[in-house]
């Protein structure tokens, strides 16, 4: 497979260099230069459908054997046999679980197996790469997971000191692994975000360091997410999916596993009160707004990053005409779409609605209530803009993070404090290791140059 860029002026890269390159050298997004037709296999497990899935946007560079067995390695350690299980939770409803991993979070289905394609690809080209991303929360985690033992990769991850959830920095900083460093640093998470980005920019350093990055943006990590919208679809005949998203990259997944054949009628948005989406699909309106903190942090986002690549299909594929809506979107806060594109793309597949924290603490509680089982908020956003927009069709909202990972707010709605998979039951005991930084470029850069060897 070849890809393109959405922004039409970077070189088309095999699937290799997309993985490595994450961010496409005109400032867009990679994508496949063709759709492929969507093919489950013959009714395998997890891992079996993932690489069928998986097996035309790899080749040639990863082969079929190769790639189930890094997609078995990948979902070998995940708590349920069959990785993401569904949950009838009411006559229509059901939940597709997606927190089984080590990390309590949707992003190990995606990382798990990223994280291996690194060192398979870096292996054989003989190379060294240095990871650099900021996190708010979870992605952190989950790609230090996802690279552990990844021999042929440094991972450092930013995070602001003390904003994020306990459960959420211990998941990083208690990693023992002498690949994985996290910085703490004295700043917000836009302070973080500046300083990776401000790294990548500063090219001597980003080719002495060998730079590269996981955040959600990267190919990757949207096509191994294709694979559970599709088994869920497998699994169930013709479905609805909810996607509680910020980024627009889960449900990007959905839509391109729709796209390309699998079993899915409509995707509905869930969003918080950073409801830029879901004004986008109800009324055509894109415009950024401030962002506001929620009880489903890992929601809150205003610049959906990941909607560039299905404003290139809107575009007809047209490179050049998306780099000029994403260039005026960035100077005016709107994003201007055609009426006729929106009818064909938007308006028959995907509808949205935008949750309140009120909304999200009384459903954890209805939930907890109707069926004995705990969610999450961000869940709980996806289950109410479900119910509120469910059709004919069987609805499968997809739970993206485990319960006992954001257990301030399910104890508030339920009065159940939700409690970590045993694996995790020591999380609070375990040591932690850390340095802190203060928000100086030039600081942060000398620490990375020393911490990781390239
Ligand atoms: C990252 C995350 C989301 C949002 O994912 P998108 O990439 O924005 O679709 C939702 N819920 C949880 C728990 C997350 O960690």
């Amino acid at each position: 497979m070849r890809y393109l860029s959405t922004r039409g002026s970077a070189p088309e890269l095999g699937f290799g260099d997309v993985l490595l390159a994450g961010l496409a050298d005109d400032g867009g997004l990679y994508v496949p230069a063709e759709w492929p037709s969507i093919d489950t296999g013959s009714a395998g497990d997890y891992a079996a459908l993932t690489a069928s899935v998986l097996a035309p946007y790899v080749a040639p560079e990863i082969g079929g054997d190769e790639l189930l067995g890094l997609c078995v390695d990948s979902y070998a350690g995940f708590r349920h046999p069959e990785v993401a299980p569904l949950v009838q939770i009411d006559d229509e409803q059901w939940l597709l679980e997606l927190f089984h991993g080590p990390t309590l979070a949707f992003k190990d289905m995606a990382l798990q197996l990223v994280g291996r394609m690194f060192d398979l690809l870096l292996e054989r080209r003989d190379e060294r790469i240095t990871i650099v991303g900021a996190t708010s929360g979870d992605t952190g985690s989950a790609a230090i997971e996802g690279v552990r033992g990844c021999e042929r990769v440094q991972i450092v991850i930013l995070y602001p000191e003390g904003r994020t959830s306990e459960v959420q920095r211990r998941q990083m900083t208690t990693v023992d692994a002498p690949n994985v460093h996290t910085l703490a640093v004295d700043g917000t998470f836009d302070d973080c975000q500046d300083l990776v980005k401000a790294m990548f920019a500063d090219r001597s350093f980003r080719e002495s360091q060998r730079l590269s990055a996981v955040n959600s943006i990267n190919w990757a990590r949207i096509v191994a997410q294709t694979a559970y919208h599709a088994s869920a679809a497998d699994r169930m005949g013709e479905i609805d999916v909810c996607v509680p998203t910020g980024n627009f990259g889960n449900v990007l997944a959905g839509w391109i596993a729709r796209h390309t054949g699998a079993d899915i009628g409509r995707l509905i948005v869930a969003s918080n009160a950073n409801d830029i989406l879901t004004r986008f699909i109800t009324d055509r309106d894109m415009s950024t707004a401030p962002v506001v903190g929620t009880l489903s942090p890992s929601m809150d986002i205003q610049v959906s990053s990941n909607f560039e690549r299905l404003l290139f299909e809107m575009n007809d594929r047209d490179g050049a005409r998306t780099a000029d809506d994403l260039l005026r979107f960035r100077a005016t806060g709107r994003l201007d779409t055609d009426p006729d594109a929106f009818d064909r793309w938007i308006a028959p597949v995907f509808d949205a609605a935008s949750v309140s924290d009120d909304e999200t603490l009384a459903e954890v509680a209805r939930v907890y209530r109707d069926t004995g089982l705990l969610i999450d908020p961000h869940t709980a956003t996806g289950t109410v803009a479900a119910r509120r927009l469910l059709g004919d069709r069987p609805m499968v909202t997809l739970a993206t993070a485990h319960p006992a990972k954001f257990p301030d707010a399910v104890e508030r709605a339920t009065g159940v404090r939700p409690e970590l998979p045993d694996e995790l039951a020591d999380l609070y005991e375990r040591s932690e290791r850390l340095t802190r930084v203060s928000n100086d470029l030039g600081e942060v850069e000398a620490l990375i140059s020393r911490l990781c060897p390239v």
